[in-house]
């Protein structure tokens, strides 16, 4: 056969088949509760109608999550279900079932495929869901032991990442003798410049936006809240049309949660549908790319609204003529997380004026007594009545400061979203990325 001729037909079957690009987001912790508080909270309440939500246009399901021993799953089990397509233990970061210790992740897979292949998260890079799609057989608390698979190349010899963006420098650092030599060694850049990724140009690197677990995005510098979409703008820029299997975690929402602070999880929300919207456009741009979202669990057993007491003349007849109410506007006048207001609170001493300062809420006399309790007696955290002020004025619910067992939902746009529709479980989304990749059951 003469070369041309060769290189026409190669072309030519390459463009029948080109590989289909798979950005998949996972809100850590974001049940269906999450992302309806969101349109809520959202919406000016003003115009007719309710605006909606990227989040709106791409919903085609609904997921199961549970792991192989528990019905209310951990993000570790959860990851690792969304990565191999496999059950496992709560709390453990791969499969213990010897028959399926060699399964690939979506991850490793890709790259087999000759995708470039990217993680971009707000928690540690260590951190469970991202550690799933690339480590295995440690218990999640081993952020220093996940810390070395990293660099375990695959069967062709070759790191498994392209590039690598979030937090936990620490972990690298703890888990190898000379990280640094070790990067050198592996030609992958380290950048330690936080959110700011304007010098990066080239892969392989790792960008370490904290030495340790980065902050919520209601406690960062206005520049740095949105640092999901940053990330997201910085990975859709470097993969420029070749083929690629991205992984974006908004992390943090899942931590919100678990210390029921609503505003800390909408803050979350919106930096989270920011960077949705983002990789929305990119497929927009990009016809041959499945952007999949989806949450790993629900956590804090969000729910929003309460019942309003017939009798209770605190409120204007008109709001107790509507029965039910959430003030997302309370919510909306929080400047920081419970954390950092607890801690303010601690420092200031002045418990009135920076609780107000914070939130715009005027604490009663039983109030400031129930949070002047936990600087003097230590029996309650500050930062958990905070909540329970907050949570109460705006009646916000939260059933657990852990995750619960319901079902999460499936977005997903673009090309093979069709697959998706309906109740899957969660080894099903899996099963159907890897087939989107292009392997064959
Ligand atoms: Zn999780």
């Amino acid at each position: 056969m003469n070369k041309l001729l060769l290189i026409t037909l190669t072309t030519s079957l390459l463009l029948a088949n080109p590989q289909t690009s798979v950005i998949l987001m996972i809100g850590d912790g974001m049940g269906p509760a999450y992302t309806s508080s969101y349109r809520y909270y959202k919406d000016d309440n003003r115009s007719a109608g309710l605006k909606s939500t990227v989040f709106d246009t791409m919903l085609v399901g609904m997921n199961t999550t549970y792991s192989q021993n528990s019905v209310i799953t951990d993000s570790a089990a959860a990851a690792t279900a969304l990565a191999t397509g496999y059950k496992t233990e709560n709390g453990y970061i791969g499969l213990r079932d010897k028959n399926h210790a060699d399964a690939q992740t979506l991850l490793e897979y890709a790259k087999e495929q000759g995708y470039i292949t990217a993680m971009a998260v707000t928690s540690t890079l260590t951190h469970a869901t991202p550690a799933a799609f690339i480590s295995r057989g440690h218990h999640r608390n081993r952020e220093a032991e996940i810390a070395k698979d990293f660099f375990a190349k695959n069967k062709k010899g070759e790191l498994k990442f392209d590039f690598l963006i979030g937090g936990g420098d620490k972990y690298f650092t703890e888990g190898y003798t000379n990280f640094n030599q070790t990067a050198k060694e592996e030609h992958v850049t380290l950048y330690r410049k936080g959110y700011d990724f304007k010098n990066i140009k080239n892969y392989p690197f790792i960008a370490f936006t904290a030495y340790d677990y980065p902050a919520f995005a209601i406690d960062e510098k206005e520049e740095d809240r949105y640092r999901v979409s940053k990330m997201t703008k910085k990975s859709l820029a470097l993969v420029n049309d070749k083929p690629f299997f991205l992984m974006i975690e908004g992390s943090q929402i899942d931590w919100c949660g678990h210390i029921n602070d609503m505003a800390c999880a909408m803050t979350e929300m919106e930096d989270f549908t920011r960077s949705v919207s983002l990789a929305r456009s990119y497929v927009d741009a990009h016809p041959n790319t499945l952007l999949l979202v989806t949450a790993d669990h629900s956590t804090g057993g969000l729910a929003i609204g309460k019942k309003i007491k017939k009798d209770n003349k605190s409120v204007s007849k008109e709001t107790r003529s509507k029965s039910y109410i959430w003030y997302k506007d309370v919510i909306e006048k929080i400047k920081a997380s419970s954390i950092a207001i607890a801690q303010k609170i601690r420092e200031s001493k002045e418990i009135n004026s920076t609780f107000q300062h914070y939130t715009a809420i005027t604490l009663s006399n039983e109030e400031y007594h129930s949070l002047k309790n936990t600087l003097d007696q230590k029996q309650k955290k500050t930062r958990q009545v905070v909540n329970d002020i907050i949570n109460r004025h705006s009646n916000t619910g939260w059933t657990t400061h852990g995750h619960t067992a319901v079902d999460v939902e499936t977005f997903a746009y673009g090309k093979g979203s069709e697959k998706f529709r309906g109740l899957l479980d969660n080894t099903q989304i899996a099963e159907k990325v890897f087939e989107v990749l292009g392997r064959n059951r």
